[in-house]
């Protein structure tokens, strides 16, 4: 495995493979791996010639009172997950890289990335459309992997790729959880041993919401009541959107974290507890 930590690092560990004319396929992270990130690196292991993964804490996608400055960061734990996963580049830049002086062109993505996390996170979707735009640019991959725990990253992404006629297909794949229900997250390495037993309100309300969607009832009344049970659980907002698909999501804060979550309600989602 390559590791690049510039621009230049990166171009030339892909000036080769590219001319052996394999498709790349590339796997955008903030790092902190777990294995959501490994199943993401193994879908493109499965499919791709070439499997690049980036790791980059982006600033432009964290608000001012955000966690950016305590975000998780184990660059040698990850370089070796990666290298166990058989990554081909594991491109690492650092933030001059990814935007150097005089940078001034921004991805605005439109009404979706104003709802659910777009309105908790003004300005998310416009660092998360402008830093994938970036990287598409730089490793000009064939396909790019995200994770559905991601659901509304998922969906904005797909219309910036669609509305910029970029040329690059988006993949997305399931959420994978813990054995207890939690979707993994970098984040669930904040929560404390009573916080996890609080954050277990989010996928149990998934799945109630689920079930009351099967029975012909109110997903979004089903998952309040889970939520509203546990008092410390601080909900952000419980919906159902269009994210690629039926989708109802959820997200709010246990103490300082915050966690999102969500199911498909189209029966893509089976075995969402225990999975
Ligand atoms: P992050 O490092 O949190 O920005 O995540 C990088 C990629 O991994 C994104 O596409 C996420 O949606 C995906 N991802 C994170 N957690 C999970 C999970 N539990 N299951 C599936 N994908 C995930």
């Amino acid at each position: 495995m390559i590791l690049a930590r510039t621009v230049e690092e990166l171009r030339a560990a892909l000036a080769e493979r590219r001319a052996s004319g394999h498709d790349i396929g590339l796997v955008p992270t903030m790092g902190a791996f777990h294995a959501g990130h490994r199943a993401l690196m193994q879908a493109a292991r499965d499919r791709e010639g070439v499997v690049v993964v980036s790791l980059f804490v982006n600033p432009t996608q964290f608000g001012p009172s955000e966690d950016l400055a305590r975000y998780p960061r184990d660059e040698d734990g990850d370089a070796a997950v990666a290298r166990a996963e058989g990554v081909d580049v594991l491109f690492a830049p650092g933030v001059d890289d990814v935007y150097p002086p005089g940078f001034d062109s921004w991805v605005d993505p439109g009404a979706l990335a104003t709802v659910l996390e777009g309105a908790v996170r003004p300005g998310h979707f416009r660092g998360v459309a402008t830093v994938c735009t970036r990287l598409f640019g730089l490793v000009r991959p064939a396909r790019a992997y995200f994770g559905r725990k991601d659901a509304q990253q998922v969906a904005v992404l797909k219309q910036v790729v669609r509305d910029l006629a970029l040329p690059v297909e988006i993949v997305a794949r399931p959420i994978v959880r813990d054995a207890d229900g939690l979707a993994l997250s970098s984040r669930n390495a904040y929560l404390s041993r009573t916080e996890r037993e609080t954050a277990l309100a989010l996928p149990r309300a998934m799945q109630a919401g689920l079930a009351a969607h099967r029975a012909g009832a109110n997903p979004v009344a089903a998952a309040r009541v889970v939520l509203d049970a546990t008092p410390p659980f601080a909900v952000d907002y419980v919906e159902l959107a269009d994210l690629d698909g039926p989708t109802l999501a959820a997200a709010g804060r246990v103490g300082e974290t915050r966690l999102i979550d969500n199911v498909r309600l189209d029966g893509s989602d089976d075995g969402l507890i225990g999975g």
